[in-house]
């Protein structure tokens, strides 16, 4: 069997252009403009990317872009400045501290500082726990956007097994949390889980978020199984390039699985996709508006 491989480009323009068209309707309706408030500390060459990207695909959505970049030696009591200002300013909606920070400041103090209601990395703990719940949260991206290339490609989670391999706050947890709400039946591995084939062997849905390179092996997944690879490591090339692979041995399990996503342009391009939809969700709830219909 050769799996059907899951599109992630292809689906984060979808959810892309649904939000350019939520803009445009929120400023209509409205006068609304959604703004991203981007806040870089140091001068780690691949946040300076990360966030230069976030501020560009932020404007080309119509939305507004607030880069603010502190220098690596900026203290805790400037950096939580910084957040209470944004917390403050009306037309900031969604605030992102860039991870990780330089040494010395803390990112779990600097998280629980920004506003929940402009979390749109859905970090926050009161955003975690509404999560939990089941209450209208601001999810965290990269797991949000899993959720709508499963939805795609599979169409109702309901009763399905899925594994989710990693317990991080940033991936496999609210992960498993997404999936439950899906009417998934969870179970989440880690490193202490005994018999990881055997339990991967079982699962209809698997989402690897390990961050070893090609991980899960062929052997592992069972036939027909949908594998959503969340992994982006870089294995070395003789050019010193490097090649970007998943936490999942792509060929062995495209050749079992029923669909797969690969790396890159399966998972990753899915993360800017969903904080530009979580900025406008954060939007409409700060101004009290119904959302656009169909982001
Ligand atoms: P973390 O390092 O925070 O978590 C890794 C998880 O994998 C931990 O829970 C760990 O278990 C588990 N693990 C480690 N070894 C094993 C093992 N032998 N068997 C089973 N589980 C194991 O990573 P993240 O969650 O932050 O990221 C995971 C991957 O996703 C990385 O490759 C990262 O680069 C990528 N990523 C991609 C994003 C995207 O946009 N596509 C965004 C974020 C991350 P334990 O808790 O027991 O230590």
């Amino acid at each position: 069997m050769a799996a059907r491989i899951i599109d992630g480009k292809a689906s984060a323009a979808r959810v892309t252009s649904r939000v350019a068209a939520a803009v445009s309707a929120l400023q209509g309706a409205h006068g609304i403009v959604p703004g991203l408030a981007v806040v870089l500390v140091g001068d780690d060459p691949a946040s300076g990317v990360y966030v230069r990207s976030k501020g560009r695909r932020s404007v080309e959505a119509g939305m507004r872009s607030f880069e603010h970049r502190l220098p690596a030696t900026a203290s805790q009591v400037e950096l939580l400045g910084l957040v209470a200002r944004l917390n403050a300013a009306p037309e900031v909606n969604g605030i992102l501290v860039q991870m990780p920070l330089p040494r010395g400041l803390d990112p779990a103090a600097v998280i629980e500082a920004i506003d929940p209601a402009k979390d749109v990395d859905g970090f926050h703990p009161i955003n975690v726990g509404r999560l939990a719940s089941g209450a209208d949260a601001l999810v965290p991206c990269t797991p949000q956007g899993c959720m709508i290339l499963l939805e795609e490609a599979l169409g109702s989670l309901a009763g399905r097994e899925a594994l989710v391999i990693g317990r991080s706050g940033i991936v496999g947890k609210p992960m498993a949390q997404l999936l439950l709400k899906a009417d998934c039946t969870v179970t989440i591995a880690h490193s202490r889980t005994r018999d990881l084939p055997g339990t991967c062997r079982r699962a209809e849905i698997v989402v690897a978020a390990v961050g070893k390179p090609e991980f899960v092996r062929g052997g592992w997944i069972a036939p027909g199984a949908a594998v959503i690879d969340v992994g982006i490591n870089r294995l070395p090339t003789p050019d010193g390039k490097g090649r970007l692979v998943g936490d999942v041995a792509f060929a062995e399990a495209a050749a079992v699985a029923g669909a797969i996503t690969p790396v890159p342009g399966g998972v990753g391009p899915m993360t800017i996709a969903c904080l530009l939809r979580n900025t406008v969700i954060a939007a409409c709830r700060q101004r009290q508006v119904r959302l656009p219909d169909g982001l």
